[in-house]
């Protein structure tokens, strides 16, 4: 019961969507710092080029760049299915971490024609569907395009050992008042359809969970830092919001932990783990 061996994901071959930056990345040099091949696909070359490149080799594990590919397509999709059939006969792990935060609507008006005349600028029909395309349906179709590689993965290393980690959001489970209407219903969304995938493709031997992460250094988070050179959110901000009682992000050893722990523990099926910092689930 040697945690090396509990957690070691040698001879793993993983896929990661959005896997050229933040919690992508965090996920597949996790894996790959602990002997998986990871592939990384997303929508820009250059992310992916970089991610590359954090990882040693001599550390263990590879991370290699697919070709681009934007989850909303469904051509690209089979294209990325493609190319990993190509290269691959199995799959033993996906992280759909592909998302977009979408629009802040931030109602603070009280009147309702004020009120309606903000959201009604700000979410706009055309923001709202890309954010669900995004956090919701590519999730979906990037897994069903995967089945038959998942499938042929939980066969070569037997024990439930095949697995989906969807990257939802404590913001899909919390009733949050942010003015983040599509972010936050599509991640609750994601949050379902993360239960009803794993219990639909256990009638094929394919685990699915999802990790609801709080605040973690990204892309995304550092869109909503006033200062532009900053990778995150600061902690102040984080405190200032109030709902995380840790008052800081998460770091990447964090996320590693969680991702690790659900690719290998095969008696975990359709759990919404949080990493949030403990936060009030109101
Ligand atoms: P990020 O912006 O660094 O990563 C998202 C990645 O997805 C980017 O590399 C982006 O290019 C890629 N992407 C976006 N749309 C795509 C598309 N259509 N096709 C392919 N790739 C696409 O931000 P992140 O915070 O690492 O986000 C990863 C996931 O984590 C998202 O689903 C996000 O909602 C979720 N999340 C993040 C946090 C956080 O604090 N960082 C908290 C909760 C949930």
């Amino acid at each position: 019961l040697q945690a090396s061996q509990l957690f070691s994901v040698k001879d793993y071959v993983c896929v990661v969507t959005g896997g050229g930056s933040g919690i992508g990345l965090m996920a597949a040099q996790a894996l790959a710092a602990n002997g998986a091949k990871v592939y990384i696909t997303g929508r820009r070359a250059d992310a992916l080029e970089r991610a590359v490149k954090s990882h040693d080799p001599a550390e263990g594990g590879e991370i290699i760049a697919l070709t681009t590919c934007d989850v909303t397509k469904k051509d690209d999709l089979s294209k990325l299915h493609d190319e990993l059939a190509k290269r691959e006969k199995y799959i033993n792990l996906l992280v759909c971490s592909a998302g977009i935060s979408g629009e802040k609507a931030e109602p603070d008006e009280s009147s309702a024609k004020s009120l309606k005349e903000k959201l009604w600028n700000n979410e706009t029909f055309e923001g709202w569907n890309e954010t669900y395309n995004t956090d919701v349906t590519a999730v979906y179709f990037t897994t069903v395009a995967l089945l038959p590689l998942l499938q042929a993965g939980t066969e070569s290393h037997g024990h439930l050992s095949a697995s989906v980690i969807v990257i939802s959001s404590m913001s899909g489970i919390m009733r949050h008042a942010q003015g983040h209407f599509s972010y936050n219903a599509a991640k609750g969304a994601t949050v379902h359809l993360t239960k009803l995938m794993s219990a639909e493709f256990m009638k094929v031997r394919i685990r699915v969970n999802s990790i609801a992460p709080g605040y973690f250094p990204s892309e995304m988070t550092a869109k909503e830092s006033d200062e532009q050179q900053k990778s995150s959110l600061p902690d102040e901000k984080i405190q200032e919001k109030g709902h995380v009682p840790m008052g800081r992000a998460g770091s990447d050893e964090e996320m590693a932990q969680a991702v690790l722990f659900l690719t290998k523990n095969a008696y975990v099926n359709g759990e919404i783990l949080a990493v949030d910092g403990g936060v009030l689930n109101v």
